[in-house]
């Protein structure tokens, strides 16, 4: 289905995409790593998604990543009554306040008495990624009134940014740690923190998450992109959060930051998603616009490791279609001549170790010769982070017994991610390899693959065996019978 395909889809499940049949064909229709998005929903919610998504990993034989994004220090607004929808308009009045009522179209809840607190006559009050802009006419302590300048919709839960509010917030809210050992606890793969500011902020999700998943770090605050040599340093990946990062900075930054986060990831090794509004009309149209389409090439294009969708597989009309045209693009672009060489322009030679040197060779050889495959065996995930991190012009396969390591290697350029059984012997290794590329369709009896492992087996981070062999089963037990 994807084995064409080296960037991967992230989609954020939510009311739009929850019974089983739906997961199922975004599945099926390239999805690699769902979201789980702890800002909206109860726990049962996410409960209940993440089971459905086990069962369809079950039946489709395929690993599936999971990604819980804690909601961090975010400040969002309360509900609105009858789930509601309201069009703020310019120069209408709207209140902030703490009243647990149900929101209409002239108040809702803000259930954050330190903020309420705090702003001042003339704050800047940002709801909706931004969308609507207001300033505080009247502060009253414990609500504020404020001017409608620019409108726009609001409905439950929307994010609320205050730009020229400084308040000195929590990395972790109780509820992101309630939500942190929660998804842990069911088996994400990954953990997202929001509005990450230091580099010790990740280090306290760290040692609360204990090992338990991978932590992506999401860019949405000027001073992780400022410090982000620290930020990446502490993370397992990066996630570029667009829509709150560029309702905290000039939108014109956007592009840029997005181009050197994408290079500096690529350099270490680390996987970086590019999120929010890649295809916003697609919430509401079957067809994305032009510069959507342009927004996701371009992505790709910049070596992205993955692509995501937020409420158009979430809660729009068109989950499936988001997908397909994600999908579709990335073919498009992986296919072009300029894409590829990109990225062998932008190649840097990576940190030097026995395992990079053998990657790196993995790589070569699949210029210089035909292999329809390189096949990695990892237990850690390392060895395979490596050939990912090389950008190669043949598929990666990923072979681990570690279903966990399979799961969280979703999230990487270009890689297979495929359960082996835990293997002895180089040869069999070989065996085993030449059995998932056929069974993921990547090669055909008479191929050759590229093989990385290392021995002794069962060691991690030993990878020091390349070898080049045939896709022929009985040709790899002839062609050696010393190991
Ligand atoms: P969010 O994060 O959807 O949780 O706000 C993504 C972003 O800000 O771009
Ligand atoms: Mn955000």
């Amino acid at each position: 289905m994807n084995q064409s395909r080296n960037v991967k889809i992230v989609a954020t499940l939510g009311p739009s995409s929850s019974d089983r049949a739906t997961i199922r064909t975004l599945v099926e229709t390239g999805v690699d790593v769902f979201r789980l998005n702890m800002s909206h929903g109860t726990q049962d919610d996410q409960r209940d998604r993440y089971e459905l998504i086990r069962e369809i990993e079950h039946e489709l034989g395929q690993p599936i990543g999971v990604l819980a994004d804690l909601q961090g220090p975010k400040i969002r607004c309360g509900v609105f009554a009858a789930d509601a929808a309201h069009e703020l308009e310019v120069g209408q009045s709207f209140r902030f306040d703490l009243d647990e009522t149900p929101g209409d179209a002239t108040r809702v809840r803000l259930p954050h008495p330190e903020i309420l607190g705090a702003l001042t006559e003339g704050s800047t009050i940002l709801v909706n990624d931004g969308k609507i802009r207001m300033t505080v006419t009247a502060a009253h302590g414990d609500a504020v009134d404020a001017e409608v300048v620019v409108g726009g919709p609001i409905s439950d839960r929307k994010g609320v940014n205050l730009p020229d509010v400084v308040l000195p917030v929590a990395a972790l809210s109780d509820k992101d740690r309630s939500d942190l050992e929660f998804a842990c606890g069911l088996g994400a793969d990954w953990i997202a923190l929001s509005f990450v500011q230091r580099a010790a902020d990740i280090e306290e999700a760290k040692d609360l998450i204990k090992g338990r998943a991978l932590v992506m770090t999401k860019v949405e605050k000027p001073a992780a992109v400022k410090d982000f040599a620290s930020i990446l340093a502490a993370s397992d990946g990066i996630m570029v959060a667009r829509g709150d990062l560029g309702v905290e900075m000039d939108l014109a930054d956007l592009p840029s930051i997005q181009k050197s986060l994408i290079r500096k990831c690529r350099d270490v090794g680390k996987p970086v998603v590019v999120a929010t509004q890649m295809l916003e009309s697609m919430i509401s149209s079957p067809v994305p616009t032009r510069a959507e389409i342009s927004d996701v090439a371009g992505a790709i294009y910049e070596g992205a490791d993955a692509v995501m969708l937020s409420a158009e597989s979430a809660a729009g009309d068109y989950p499936v279609e988001a997908v397909a045209t994600m999908a579709n693009v990335a073919m498009k672009v992986e296919a072009d001549r300029t894409y590829r060489e990109r990225m062998d322009d932008t190649r840097t030679s990576a940190k030097a170790s026995v395992a990079t040197a053998i990657t790196a060779a993995a790589r070569e050889v699949a210029e210089a010769v035909e292999v329809s495959a390189i096949c990695c065996f990892t237990h850690s995930g390392t060895t395979a982070r490596l050939a990912a991190r090389e950008r190669p012009n043949a598929p990666i396969i990923a072979l681990t017994p570690i279903q966990g390591t399979a799961r969280a290697l979703t999230m990487y350029w270009g890689l297979h991610c495929v359960i082996s059984e835990e293997v002895t012997r180089f040869k069999l290794a070989v065996v085993s390899a030449a059995r998932a590329a056929k069974a993921l369709g990547i090669a055909e009896e008479g191929d050759r693959i590229a093989v990385t492992a290392g021995v002794p087996f069962g060691r991690p981070g030993t990878t020091n065996i390349l070898r080049v062999a045939p896709v022929d089963e009985q040709a790899i037990y002839e062609g050696e019978s010393t190991y």
